[in-house]
């Protein structure tokens, strides 16, 4: 299996090529938002057209829906929102650092089953070094140097006993005390509707899309002939105001989501099986644009660790280069949304099964991803190097149907008008049909680097002999091979592999 880049790398990269950009970047950036640059638009906009594509049109039991942003302040009281959605919180009063409790580690050194201290360390790609090092420091400070400790018990601060939690340090200071005790803070960004700001005009951005789906549920039932089993389908903005927004765009403060509320009969036997189903349609479905099946997984909850609402979850993992985390949750929700929806409202969202002949208010299965965080498995997914004659090469693999650019037209030299009107002619034509690029600066060789960085899978040179033959070279980004073909048969083999 080849090796991922490092975070530090891919971040890199993004910004050098135009993927991803830190948003106000020229005002120093603002931590938790990012900007998609020229080719990050292009990949997450193909991301979101094949989500669309496969789980709306290609199906006939979905439809879509585009709901806004700011709803009725009571649907985020009725579904649990105002009261609910939170994450513990720790602050260092020293360093004014703020930290998400569950991912603040903690463990007692001990020397022959005598605890002689505590480290504490932030979760992240570099922890297992971080800890060595709080560990050297702390055997250092009590002259300990070359003390075999005991195995170290890393766990989340948040299972610290009041007595533990006294004698941890402070990741940032290092020293105990420094660290408030755990609580809660909910992650809804808060906003007012109108002039003035009162109280009764206080309103959220949304944290998911979800509830939009289910306030329209009765809407959509009445507008369409949909039947139970039926998905409403939505891609939009969501909003956290995320205690630590990291990992770049794997944790921000404002992201998309592709969500789906698949509604099926309110019936104890029949959740098992369409949960399956759509675990397996949603994990085949990364595996589909790119994703390498190799670093995907599954990580079914535990009945315990189930919000009370939830009947089962499974979440699809991806290993980043940060560690193995949620790419996509697929949750079995009961039908508390639509019960608790129905209550606030004081409206009816029951649906009449016509083959039950009975009533009620359907079960849902909700298969929820981040747009950013496929498009960040894709990025790791699709970043190869190789060899060409002796030259390092990079390239992303990426699918053609998720390529942000399609193929790139390049004139063999810049200087023989013929040679330029007839590749023009071709640039033309192709992006009619498909996003192309043209290209006439630097030599050829540099010119294919560039398209291969930029994961364009098919580049088109005018030569010499296609003032004669009306041929042109094509070249693969993957295999770098060179087939002769007509300007007809091009289209037919873009048409073949594109549409
Ligand atoms: P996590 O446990 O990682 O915070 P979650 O379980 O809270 O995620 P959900 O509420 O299930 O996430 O949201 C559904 C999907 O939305 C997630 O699987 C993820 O792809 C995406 N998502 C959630 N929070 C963020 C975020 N802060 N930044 C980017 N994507 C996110």
């Amino acid at each position: 299996m080849k090796n991922q880049l490092c975070m530090k790398e891919l971040v890199a990269f993004c910004k050098r090529k135009g993927f991803i950009f830190l948003s106000s970047d020229i005002y120093g950036g603002l931590n938790g938002f990012f900007d998609y640059g020229p080719l990050g638009v292009e990949l997450k906009r193909n991301i979101k057209a094949v989500w669309w594509k496969n789980m709306v049109h290609d199906r006939e039991d979905m439809v879509g829906l585009d709901s806004s942003i700011i709803l009725h302040p009571n649907v985020w009281k009725a579904s649990g929102h105002v009261d609910g959605f939170s994450d513990p919180m720790v602050d260092c009063k020293v360093s004014k650092m703020r930290y998400r409790a569950d991912q603040v580690f903690y463990s007692p050194v001990a020397i022959s089953g005598e605890v002689i201290g505590y480290i504490c360390v932030v979760d992240s790609e570099d922890k297992d070094a971080e800890v060595e090092k709080k560990v050297k420091a702390l055997l250092k400070a009590q002259q300990k140097t070359n003390a075999i400790i005991d195995p170290l018990q890393l766990k989340p601060i948040t299972k610290a006993s009041v007595e533990e939690y006294a004698l941890i340090p402070s990741p940032a200071t290092d020293k105990p005390g420094d660290l408030t005790p755990p609580r809660n803070f909910n992650l809804m960004f808060q906003t007012q509707v109108g002039a003035v700001a009162s109280e009764s005009s206080v309103a959220y951005l949304r944290p998911e899309t979800a509830q939009g789906i289910f306030i329209h549920f009765k809407n959509v039932l009445d507008s369409t002939r949909v039947k139970v089993p039926f998905g409403i389908a939505q891609i939009g903005k969501a909003f956290r105001n995320e205690i630590t927004p990291r990992n770049f765009i794997f944790r921000s403060r404002e992201f998309e989501q592709m969500e789906i509320e698949y509604f099926i009969p309110a019936d104890e036997n029949a959740w098992p099986e369409m949960h399956e189903k759509w675990i397996r349609t949603r994990f085949n479905w990364h595996c589909s644009i790119g994703i390498k099946k190799e670093w995907l997984s599954l990580d079914v909850h535990e009945n315990k660790d189930l919000a009370h609402y939830a009947k089962a979850c499974t979440d699809i993992m991806f290993k980043y280069p940060f560690g193995v985390q949620e790419l996509e949750g697929i949750a079995v929700r009961g039908n508390f949304d639509l019960t608790q929806h129905q209550h606030a409202s004081g409206k009816s969202l029951e649906y009449f099964d016509e083959e039950r002949k009975t009533k009620y208010l359907p079960y849902v299965i909700e298969p929820s991803v981040g747009v950013d965080r496929t498009l960040l498995a894709l990025l790791i997914s699709a970043y190869d190097e190789d060899g060409i004659n002796g030259e390092k090469r990079t390239v992303m693999r990426f699918k053609p149907s998720i390529a942000p650019i399609k193929m790139a037209v390049f004139p063999l030299v810049k200087n023989k008008p013929e040679i330029v009107e007839k590749a023009r002619q071709l640039f033309k034509r192709l992006k009619s049909h498909w996003y192309a690029v043209y290209d006439e600066a630097g030599a050829i060789g540099r010119r294919y680097r560039r398209m291969d960085e930029m994961g364009t899978p098919w580049c088109i040179t005018v030569d010499f002999d296609s003032l004669d033959n009306h041929t042109y070279t094509l070249r693969d980004r993957d295999t770098t091979e060179q087939k002769r073909m007509t300007e007809e048969e091009l289209i037919a083999f873009f048409e073949l592999q594109l549409n």
